[in-house]
């Protein structure tokens, strides 16, 4: 059997055009972007060619695209770049408490310097309740973070109306996008947001790459310092092949997002049909219509998750226990407590991710081999 990849929350592959894209820029475009000679202007150019393409394709202006490390920075940068600008000496900032570790991890930074750090709660469908974002601000709110699509469940949360909310009080928003951009047309001024993190690798492009929408007249301050490059916000030469593979990836998605849209819901929708019909103690986490396409989280009562993820993988299948992030931690997933879930339900919980290169025959499979398993572990439990 060939093996089945259905992780693509935790990464996608390469597109292949984003491959040809990468494998010429290694060889033709090796000159240092800051360098005043050709080699150096012809990398440049490139490299605004790509931050063009990305800025056209979420309605931003080219300057406003500040090519980062990968997620994890444009999430730190958004957060601590604004948060340390403000002079202010009481300041509060509201994230959900849902958020990725790298939303999660820096707030607990900021809140060691002083920064009141407000939690907000999500229903047990892993949905912010945007009529109680009211409450929790306050005169001194600088910053609201929501994620646009939660990488363990697939919850869709409202930006736009909490955006405006946040904007009709002079506070910023940031949204983490990574798991939206590829199957969720985004438009950062009807999202309403000021700051906006991305990532290449879950869109078919390369690891290591990502960048930051920052709204035009929004303060903030570096976190790397160095040389000149971003616009004196990411100090640090070019990563020239990963930002050109990044705005193929991103170019791409004009032709392929639609498709890849109706394709997963399929596959998706294949997958809940398959699952109920074979399993009859089963719960799906997230409202089917409140979840992107490509997530599917699903607990299997009386089942130990870590030991079906094993199992799966000696079949050859990838799958993701939770979030693949916290796949080394023995922590329970702060997504799964936050919804309201038991830990022990938790721990029979796996995240089925698919993608654009999925297909129906990996889906019948991964159906034909899981039941036996969950049914006779649910039998001895
Ligand atoms: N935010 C979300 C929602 C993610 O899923 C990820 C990747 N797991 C990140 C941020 C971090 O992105 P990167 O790997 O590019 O640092």
């Amino acid at each position: 059997m060939d093996r089945i990849y259905l992780d693509n929350s935790a990464t996608t592959p390469i597109a292949p055009e984003v491959f040809q894209v990468m494998m010429s820029a290694l060889k033709e475009k090796f000159g240092n972007p800051s360098s005043l000679h050709w080699a150096g202007q012809e990398a440049k150019s490139s490299i605004e060619d790509a931050r063009n393409t990305i800025a056209r394709e979420i309605g931003a202006l080219p300057e406003e695209i500040i090519f980062t490390s990968g997620a994890t920075e444009a999430n730190n940068l958004a957060l601590m770049g604004t948060l340390s600008f403000s002079a202010a000496e009481k300041k509060q900032i509201l994230v959900s408490a849902i958020e990725h570790h790298s939303v999660l991890h820096v707030v607990r930074e900021l809140e060691k310097k002083g920064v009141e750090v407000t939690y907000l709660p999500v229903d047990e469908n892993g949905i912010v309740d945007s009529s109680l974002v009211e409450q929790f601000i306050q005169p001194f709110t600088i910053l609201i973070s929501i994620m646009m699509v939660n990488n363990e469940v697939g919850s869709i949360q409202r930006i736009a109306e909490i955006g405006k909310l946040a904007h009709e009080q002079n506070i910023l928003m940031h949204t983490d996008a990574v798991q939206a951009i590829g199957l969720h047309k985004i438009d950062v001024n009807e999202l309403n947001v000021d700051l906006m993190s991305i990532s290449a690798h879950k869109i078919y492009g390369p690891k290591g790459i990502g960048a930051l929408y920052i709204k035009k007249g929004t303060l903030m301050q570096a976190i790397l310092f160095g040389g000149p490059q971003e616009m004196g916000l990411r100090a640090g030469t070019e990563n020239v092949s990963g930002i050109l593979g990044f705005g193929k990836a991103v170019g791409l998605l004009a032709d392929h997002r639609t498709g890849d849209y109706v394709h997963i819901q399929e596959l998706k929708d294949r997958l809940i049909n398959g699952l109920s019909q074979s399993i009859k103690n089963i719960h799906f986490n997230g409202s089917p219509e409140g979840t992107s396409p490509h997530i599917l989280s699903v607990s299997f009562p009386g089942v130990d998750g870590e030991a079906l993820l094993v199992h799966l993988n000696k079949l050859g299948i990838a799958v993701s226990m939770g979030s693949a992030c916290n796949s080394k931690s023995i922590e329970p997933s702060h997504v799964l407590l936050a919804m309201g879930m038991s830990k022990e339900l938790m721990s029979g919980t796996i995240r089925i991710s698919l993608g654009r290169f999925s297909t129906e025959e990996e889906v019948d499979c991964f159906l034909r081999v899981l039941p036996e398993f969950v049914r006779s572990s649910q039998i001895l439990a």
